[in-house]
């Protein structure tokens, strides 16, 4: 592969080679101002943490553009400003409904994801709890946004069955079926998995809670944008979503609750959203996510498609890689993520380094980086701790090209190599005095 006679980063491209060049020029021109080498710096960049969040698309900026402008009234006031505001309002409910297949008035806009989650699982608690039904089913590898929240109800005593997750990342139907009692007023399992990816039976699962009479909540935040949601055909009763895992604006998510099951506030005020979510609407992320979605919705297929070759092309190469090992089931994972351990690496290390070589990943959810604990998603499928703590997230887009994926697989090749011969594990390992958890 070519590198960049001034950077050592990879020719990527004619447009990223120009920016390289005049990045240099400045730099020997002592001319650079803290912006320029910013934005310079972000132009080199291979983003590989879509899971963590995604660069806005166009479609979404444009759809925003309007509301930060001359559209800037209240949907509550009475005057034509306020009306005008409403009345996009109500446009971005009615798109955002026909994407995921249900009514403009099951649709409830929160703040992201995390609100969502909070606000479908206390719903579904505070349902129960009327009938004395205190018990939750859930799995061992969610969300913090869904953990934390059952926690939270365990105080007030519920009782929650989190479900193990077998090795490969994936529960059953089976598991569900067998952990419902006559007391449980909610089952909540996300569509797929933040870190490593795999994707959950979601319409298998919604079709036994329906049998049983159960509420079904799905955390369809990573989902989104990549596999089909249809909350109708696929037995959903709640599902969550975050604008900024799709293209759009952070700060803006919805909540879809289907008609007749009572959500109850988890901000209170004013009467905005139909009274169960207080707050002035933000307007300008609201339509930033509508635009995101039915964008996502419309090039789901060929960006799947795309995506989902650049990954196994990935996954092949880091396979190679001595000790590694790829965490979540090989094909029932989203389009665009791979996560691997590598047995004596430190995560942070590794991720720093991949950083300084122009390259932004993850070692698993954004919410656990900066603390030492591995992450409690690779336990739950069983990796031993050691094990856990060399983990590396690579979640790609349809904007990755081939070149970025073997600069990428090639990088961390090397500086994984680097970090063993430093690491004293590495060394007990190699020479016998502690034995490897993973194959050569
Ligand atoms: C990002 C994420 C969330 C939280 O969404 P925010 O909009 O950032 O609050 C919840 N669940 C999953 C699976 C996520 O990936």
């Amino acid at each position: 592969m070519r590198l960049c006679c001034f950077c050592r980063l990879p020719d990527l491209d004619r447009n990223k080679k120009c920016n390289i060049v005049l990045f240099s020029l400045l730099l020997s021109q002592q001319r650079i101002y803290n912006t320029d080498f910013e934005q310079v710096l972000s132009m080199m960049l291979i983003y590989a943490d879509n899971a963590a969040t995604t660069k806005m698309s166009r479609t979404a900026i444009n759809a925003m553009l309007p509301y930060l402008d001359e559209i800037y009234g209240n949907p509550s006031s009475l005057h034509s400003a306020g009306q005008r505001a409403k009345d996009a309002l109500t446009d971005a409910r009615q798109r955002a409904a026909s994407v995921l297949g249900c009514l403009p008035r099951e649709i409830t806009f929160t703040s992201g994801g995390s609100e969502a989650d909070n606000q479908a699982i206390f719903s579904a608690a505070a349902i129960g709890k009327k009938s004395g039904k205190k018990h939750i089913v859930s799995t061992a590898f969610e969300h913090h946004a869904v953990l934390h929240t059952l926690e939270a109800l365990k105080k007030d005593g519920f009782e929650v069955t989190l479900l193990d997750v077998h090795e490969n990342g994936v529960i059953t139907p089976e598991q569900v079926m067998a952990a419902i009692r006559p007391e449980t007023c909610l089952v909540t399992v996300m569509y797929a998995n933040n870190e490593i990816g795999t994707v959950q039976p979601v319409p298998e699962i919604g079709k036994i809670c329906r049998e049983k009479g159960v509420l079904f909540h799905t955390d369809a935040v990573q989902a989104f944008g990549h596999l089909p949601v249809n909350v109708t055909e696929q037995c959903i009763d709640m599902l969550s979503l975050s604008a900024h895992k799709f293209y759009g604006p952070k700060g803006a998510g919805l909540l879809y609750c289907r008609k007749g099951i009572p959500l109850t506030n988890v901000i209170y005020g004013g009467v905005q959203e139909n009274g169960k979510r207080a707050g002035t609407e933000n307007l300008p992320g609201i339509m930033g996510m509508a635009a995101a979605m039915e964008e996502a919705a419309a090039n789901i297929e060929s960006n799947a498609r795309k995506v989902m070759a650049l990954r196994d092309r990935l996954i092949s190469k880091l396979s190679e890689i001595p000790h590694s090992v790829l965490n979540g089931d090989p094909l029932k994972r989203l389009p665009g993520n791979v996560n691997f351990c590598f047995e004596g690496v430190d995560a942070e290390s590794l991720l720093l380094m991949l950083d300084q070589k122009g390259i932004a990943a993850s070692s698993g959810s954004a919410c656990t980086s900066g603390s030492l604990d591995p992450s409690h998603v690779l336990l739950a499928i069983g990796r031993l701790y050691e094990l856990a703590l060399g983990s590396l997230r690579l979640t790609i887009n349809e904007q990755n090209t081939a070149e970025e994926v073997d600069y990428i697989a090639s990088s961390v090749r090397e500086v994984v190599e680097k970090l063993r011969k430093l690491n004293p594990v590495w060394q007990d390992l190699i020479s016998g005095r502690r034995e490897f958890i993973t194959k050569e």
